[in-house]
């Protein structure tokens, strides 16, 4: 899961890379609060981890993207397995794109 945050100072997007798959994971892997310094502009932040977001994977899209192309003209005579394969992106995105949704809704409590 990628998280992100907008910078203050420059207003870039920073992106913080996790094994967390929700807040409470998130909670216990770095804490109730990030602190980061942005890559842009090195301004060290303060950020409670409730108001990070989570970004749908992009990364599998694409891949999944390029395999199901692959297969796609791999098997374009076999007939309607190449339709099965061409949803297979989407399939991959609209799941990361779930997490990144339930990840958004949940919120951990202010200690
Ligand atoms: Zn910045």
């Amino acid at each position: 899961m990628t998280v992100s945050y907008y910078c203050k100072s420059c207003k870039k997007i920073n992106k913080i890379k996790t094994k967390a798959k929700n807040r409470f994971e998130l909670q216990q892997e770095i804490g109730n609060e990030i602190n980061y310094r942005c890559t842009s502009c090195g301004t060290l932040e303060n950020r409670h981890i409730n108001r990070l977001s989570a970004d749908p994977n992009y990364t599998i899209f694409f891949i999944s993207l390029f395999v199901s192309v692959i297969l796609t003209v791999l098997l374009w005579n076999v007939g309607f397995i190449a339709m099965v394969t061409l949803m297979l992106p989407f399939w991959a995105y609209f799941d990361s794109l779930k997490k990144a949704n339930l990840f958004n809704k949940t919120r951990v409590r202010n200690n």
